[in-house]
């Protein structure tokens, strides 16, 4: 939570914007049988029964403001999306949902995953973290639709710094060897260091805007959606990654980049993730020399603790703990 503080504070130092942001979150629930063909189906939300009604209405008793529970793609997959707040609130209830999740299917008898790969050939398992910027009178000033893919000079230089530090912040968003089962093709989830419109599959995604009729809703609605995320990932971590980096993209008026053919790959597993993250002068000024080998020892003993396992059993290893 201090790192992702320090974030905020970087990001203010170097711009004086906010960032607000809404996690989306992808979980298998345990309580509904597996059935072909039900992907984002009623009969999926149906067959669910009580337990999508119960985390949402114990969510409002917490205060919090539930954007949607739906069906996802994969077998037993949900999503649960919370509203956009500021980011350090965000990250809070980004915890509290999962808490509250978990909850709920225990009183049901049932289980929640976050795994991002709870089982080795199936569906991936994202935490997708929706942002935007704003002045200091909480203006938006994420869009501007003369700036490149309708961005503005501040949100272009914020999105080019994510960019550039994806190969070292990678361990820190996808931090657990399943994750880089899940970041492979055809999954809807990114494998290279790219910004698209309306891309699934894009590590940053420029999110369409839809039912918005001026320029001062779509304004309003426009956002950004960061896709290298997972559920293994602490919220905090997690988002406080992607605000050191944009905040330093802003700092160094970084532009976006223009590659010539296809856009470099991200790191393929956790190890390659490490190296790039011991690598980057940048992220041991944001953690302190103290954190970030405390970080690297813990996440190379991870990996060597389940080096022998196969990719079944990793995937059942990880699906238990997340
Ligand atoms: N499940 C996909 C992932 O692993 C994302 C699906 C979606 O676009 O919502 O990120
Ligand atoms: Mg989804």
């Amino acid at each position: 939570r201090e790192f992702l503080r320090r974030a905020i504070a970087a990001l203010d130092a170097a711009s004086g914007l906010h960032l607000i942001a809404a996690f989306e979150q992808e979980f298998v629930y345990t309580g509904v049988e597996e059935r072909p063909g039900h992907a984002y189906s009623l009969g999926a939300w149906r067959r669910q029964g009580e337990f999508g009604e119960s985390v949402v209405a114990a969510l409002r008793a917490a205060g919090l403001k539930p954007d949607s529970f739906l069906p996802e793609y994969g077998p037993r997959q949900y999503e649960l999306t919370i509203g956009p707040q500021p980011a350090l609130k965000a990250a809070d209830q980004a915890v509290i949902a999962r808490e509250i999740a978990r909850a709920t299917a225990l009183r049901l008898g049932h289980r929640v995953s976050f795994s991002p790969m709870p089982v080795a050939d199936g569906t991936g398992n994202g935490v997708h973290i929706h942002f935007s910027l704003h002045d200091a009178l909480g203006a938006p000033v994420t869009y501007d639709p003369d700036g490149p893919l309708g961005l503005s000079k501040a949100a272009a230089q914020f999105c080019a710094g994510v960019l550039h530090h994806l190969p070292a912040i990678t361990a820190i968003t996808a931090p657990s060897p399943v994750s880089y089962l899940r970041l492979t093709p055809n999954r809807w989830a990114p494998t290279v260091i790219d910004i698209v419109k309306q891309d699934r599959g894009a590590a940053l995604r420029v999110c369409p805007v839809f039912a918005t009729t001026t320029p001062k809703k779509i304004a309003k609605a426009f956002n950004l959606e960061f896709r290298v995320s997972d559920g293994s990932a602490s919220p905090y971590m997690a988002l406080g990654a992607m605000i050191f980096a944009g905040a330093d993209g802003i700092a160094r008026k970084v532009a976006l980049p223009k590659y010539d053919g296809e856009a470099p790959p991200l790191p393929r597993s956790l190890g390659q993730a490490l190296d790039g993250m011991e690598k980057s002068a940048a992220i041991k000024e944001w953690f302190g020399p103290t954190f970030l080998e405390a970080y690297l020892r813990h996440k190379r003993s991870e990996l060597a603790h389940v080096a022998a396992l196969d990719p079944s059993d990793l995937c059942a290893r990880y699906a238990e703990v997340y």
